[in-house]
């Protein structure tokens, strides 16, 4: 099944999938949270394919949306006094209330328990979506389980690619962070899970309405083995596969906080980079203040501006899934201690660092194998090389050392310019079309001149030309044996790429420099095809040999 991404316009857009959901299928929507993973809430059946397509444990129950206060009745026992008087608060908006459920809610949907969350979203997509089906929409976060929450349709579909039939694009979302989920089948409402309506709006509502309001956060912790009270706690969530450790502001501010960090770990990982998830002025002191070989190894995802906590929530899935991908071997995320959406941000962010806390010496780290894409100024062919390479590596493996099967290895792809000035950016079109074809972000991508240490740190050279493939081996002689040019790697391992691009590929890969956003895209399609023929024998080339199987 190929899945079809539906840039929304207008309602029109709705209809089909509108359609899809009321007869029992599975459509990815955007709401103010995050995206979330929809189907018909009354029908076991499609429920069922909700947890089969994220892989999510069955004792995880989802969350109920619907389009208006209206349509809650039925799917509830009861709405008590407390219910009614949250309801009335902050419905619709980004928190789900846990009620008793009634018949009518499917026990798959519940996992098994007695209530049931409700949910109204604020997005006028989800709202439309939801009314037009004319069903309850049972929604998970639209990720494979464990992995970081989808806050745009590009990360729907890095996940979800070929097991939905469609994900409607409404941009990115708003708040970012999942919702409050509020326990409101006693006297006093218990937060779950914190969000962006805080525990203080919603004690302040209780103090207004004379309703009680104790003690939340213990009520967090799990409650016997079986089902959780707070199901969903005990999983994995929102982990990268990279160790994730927070950094807070010291008196020096966050800059000291961070340089410290980076300069504690530099020396350990020789050849590993370092993720920065921070504020702009963060970003600009850094790179003033940092050495040129220290710069060069770190990989950036600015937030906003410093301690913009909104901002920080609205990009931290987004941020980690970018900086996991960049293939850095640490991410250091800014922490914050104040601010209306602290709470659950640093929920989050506390669970993505606590997936394995141990040092990064005692951790058994997959030993890399890089391949070095080279162009003219890395800021367009060569980084679209790197990330798309990168992209199929994370498609495929686990990756094995040729002669030892045993050993764990990652292959890596890192890039390079011979004429550059280091510390640009990719060009906005090579963003874009990366963007498009992969669903990859390049805006972390720092341009770097090639050098002696790069070069040194790669087992396998390949130039976009054979005059930039020449002019590595003339100024760097020890590289002989292990540059090429994409021809002449062509010729030395017998692949052979498509008719389509074949002709067009005489000179190498062509600079798209000057050219428009078409081009760009041409020339990343065509990067991507030669990267597919090449694959094989570019791991064979890095002694490693893994399943080739899956896409
Ligand atoms: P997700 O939609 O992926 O963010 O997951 C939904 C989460 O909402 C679950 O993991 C629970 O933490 C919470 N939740 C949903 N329904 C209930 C319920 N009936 N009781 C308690 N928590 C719930
Ligand atoms: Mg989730």
């Amino acid at each position: 099944m190929k899945t079809e991404r539906i840039v929304f316009k207008n309602n029109e857009d709705l209809v089909r999938p509108a359609r899809l959901l009321a007869e029992g299928g599975v459509v990815a929507f955007p709401t103010e949270t995050v995206y979330g993973l929809g189907a018909d809430a009354l029908n076991p059946e499609a429920v069922a394919d909700i947890f089969r397509a994220k892989g999510r444990p069955a004792d995880n129950p989802l969350i109920v949306h619907v389009a208006d206060k209206e349509s809650i009745r039925p799917l509830v026992a009861e709405i008590t006094p407390l219910a009614e008087c949250l309801i009335r608060a902050f419905m619709p908006g980004p928190i789900t209330l846990v009620m008793k459920k009634s018949e009518r809610i499917p026990d798959i949907c519940s996992a098994g328990l007695r209530t049931v969350g409700i949910r109204i979203p604020v997005n006028p997509i989800a709202r439309a979506l939801i009314s037009m089906a004319g069903v309850p929409v049972a929604a998970p976060s639209a990720n494979e389980s464990g992995s970081p929450s989808p806050t745009r349709a590009e990360h729907v579909i890095r996940d979800m690619d070929g097991k939905i039939p469609f994900v409607i694009d409404g941009g990115p979302c708003e708040v970012g962070l999942e919702s409050t989920v509020v326990d409101v089948t006693g006297d006093e409402p218990v937060i779950l899970r914190p969000g962006a309506v805080t525990e203080e709006m919603i004690s302040n509502i209780c103090a207004d309405q004379g309703f009680l309001f104790g003690d939340l956060r213990s009520e967090t912790t799990l409650v016997g083995e079986g089902t959780p009270r707070a199901p969903g706690m005990k999983y994995r969530h929102y982990a990268p596969r990279v160790p994730v450790r927070v950094v807070f502001p010291e008196s020096g501010g966050y800059s000291d906080s961070f340089r410290g960090e980076i300069r504690s770990r530099l020396p350990a990982g020789e050849h590993e980079r370092i993720g920065l998830f921070c504020g702009q002025g963060v970003q600009e002191e850094l790179e003033s203040t940092l050495s040129r070989e220290q710069a060069e190894r770190l990989v950036f995802y600015v937030y906003g501006a410093d301690g913009d906590i909104e901002a920080a929530a609205r990009n931290l899935f987004a941020g980690l899934r970018s900086l996991d991908k960049s293939g850095v071997g640490v991410i250091l995320a800014a922490g914050f201690e104040v601010g209306k959406i602290a709470t659950a941000y640093m929920n989050r962010l506390e669970k993505a660092a606590s997936a394995d806390t141990r040092p990064a010496g005692d951790r058994p780290l997959a030993e890399r194998r890089t391949v070095l894409f080279v162009c003219t100024g890395n800021t367009c062919r060569s980084p679209m090389a790197e990330a798309i390479f990168n992209d199929s590596v994370e498609r495929r493996g686990p990756f094995f050392d040729s002669t030892d099967q045993r050993i764990l290895v990652t292959p890596q792809a890192r890039s390079a310019g011979i004429s550059t000035v280091s510390g640009h950016p990719a060009s906005d079109y090579a963003e874009d079309a990366v963007r498009e074809l992969i669903g990859a972000d390049l805006s972390g991508h720092r341009s770097r001149m090639i050098s002696d240490r790069v070069l040194a740190e790669s087992r396998l050279v390949l130039a976009v030309s054979d005059y930039h493939a020449a002019r590595i081996r003339a100024e760097f002689p020890e590289t002989e044996g292990r540059v090429f040019s994409i021809n002449e790697y062509a010729e030395k391992t017998g692949a052979i790429f498509p008719g389509s691009i074949r002709f067009k590929m005489t000179d190498g890969v062509p600079d798209p420099f000057c050219s428009g956003a078409d081009e760009y895209l041409e020339i990343a399609g065509m990067l991507r095809s030669v990267i597919e023929v090449f694959f094989p024998y570019i791991l064979m080339d890095l002694g490693i040999s893994g399943s080739h199987n899956g896409t």
